[in-house]
């Protein structure tokens, strides 16, 4: 059955998003639809927006989202009508090589900026009839989009839209990158370095896993105020001291035992800041993505003697379905403070001013909330 919807549209890159009113058609084999709870404002939705990041407008943006299922297509073996789901960008294939290995969130049929469903068409149009692509396959900026099953996680009922929104990716990335990757154990000192969304989710990581010291480093005194709230222990202000010598303080001279970079956009002095606060057999975790004049890391190769390793990490580990229920499940047996993460509501009518704020850095996450305004 169509449906007539409202969903933000990014007719031009660098333009802002225009709310029109959507037509979706049924969906097809493997698809549903989705009346959507929430979708958060990701600093990689600002790229695609931009156009920095690969997208084909007419589409609808966005891909951090959390709806209910309320139509399903032929062939859907996993949700029913009035499953509570969240979005994930990565949709594994579940019969590749990575796939059968686990690594789930690395299958190369994934991930798709086209704007098309799987099966090369569309289901949303314009009030002209023109098709109007969902970017990744999601179109979360909507109040109802569609979706293939396989980038749909299904979670508990009665979680808070905005709540199950952030953990289809910025949690989970922020969450995965302490837990999967750094593999923070008990005990250790730890670093996050640029506390937004993706940041503060990596300190409550890093506290979940029982670091005992976490030390977040940011510009913005603002983000530093909250991030004890997160469970950080102390707070460097990059703006006023030399980080180096702060964590070399706060450590007895002996470093950190894991860094997570997770600034807006990672550039060269981020390393040089991560190799110079990281002790022996510790690990640097890029969380986000590098600047676009950023080709090489200045790293010495005689650091890496001391067992000191670089990795990198998209949605926070192998297996993002996996992790979105761990997380929900340690948000609502309280030990994950995941509604901390969110410092501003918006409308969807509101959704330019929520790039504006992110843009500024006014939020740790901005969140549309579909059936809410500012607040
Ligand atoms: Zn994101
Ligand atoms: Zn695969």
């Amino acid at each position: 059955m169509a449906i007539t919807t409202e969903a933000a549209v990014l007719r031009a890159v660098a333009e802002p998003l225009s709310i029109e009113p959507i037509q979706i058609q049924s969906p097809a084999h493997g698809e549903v639809i989705l009346e959507m709870g929430a979708a958060g404002i990701c600093g990689s939705d600002r790229y695609v927006i931009e156009g920095t990041y690969p997208v084909e407008p007419p589409a609808v943006c966005g891909h951090e989202g959390a709806g209910v299922v309320v139509e399903v297509g032929p062939g859907v073996q996993s949700l029913e009508v009035g499953d509570s789901v969240v979005q994930i960008f990565k949709g594994p294939c579940g019969t590749c090589r990575y796939c059968q290995r686990g690594l789930k969130t690395f299958c190369p049929t994934g991930m798709d900026s086209s704007g098309r469903l799987r099966d090369g068409t569309y289901r949303m149009f314009d009030e002209s009839g023109a098709a109007v692509g969902t970017h990744l396959g999601l179109g979360s900026f909507a109040r109802h989009t569609v979706t293939p099953e396989r980038h749909l996680v299904k979670i508990p009922e009665g979680v808070e839209p905005a709540v199950a929104a952030l953990v289809s990716c910025g949690v989970s990335t922020g969450v995965g990158a302490a837990v999967n990757v750094a593999e923070v154990r008990p005990g250790d000192a730890v670093m996050v370095l640029g506390i937004g969304g993706v940041g503060a989710a990596a300190v409550m990581g890093a506290a979940l896993a029982g670091a005992e010291r976490i030390v977040a480093v940011d510009v913005k005194t603002e983000k530093l105020a909250l991030a004890p709230g997160y469970g950080a222990t102390d707070v460097v202000d990059a703006s006023a001291v030399d980080v180096a010598d702060a964590v070399g303080e706060l450590t007895d001279g002996w470093g950190v035992d894991a860094v997570l970079l997770a600034p807006d956009r990672v550039r060269p002095e981020h390393y040089e800041t991560a190799i110079a606060c990281l002790g022996a057999a510790g690990v640097i975790v890029q969380v986000g993505g590098t600047s676009h004049d950023m080709d090489s890391i200045p790293v010495s190769p005689n650091l890496l003697l001391a067992q000191r390793r670089i990795v990198g990490t998209t949605i926070g580990g192998p297996d993002p379905a996996r992790d979105v229920v761990r997380w929900i499940d340690l948000y609502l047996a309280g030990r994950l403070p995941l509604q901390k993460l969110i410092t501003q509501h918006y409308g969807l009518d509101e959704i330019n001013i929520g790039f504006s704020d992110l843009v500024a850095g006014r939020n740790i996450r901005g969140v549309v909330t579909m059936s809410g305004d500012r607040h």
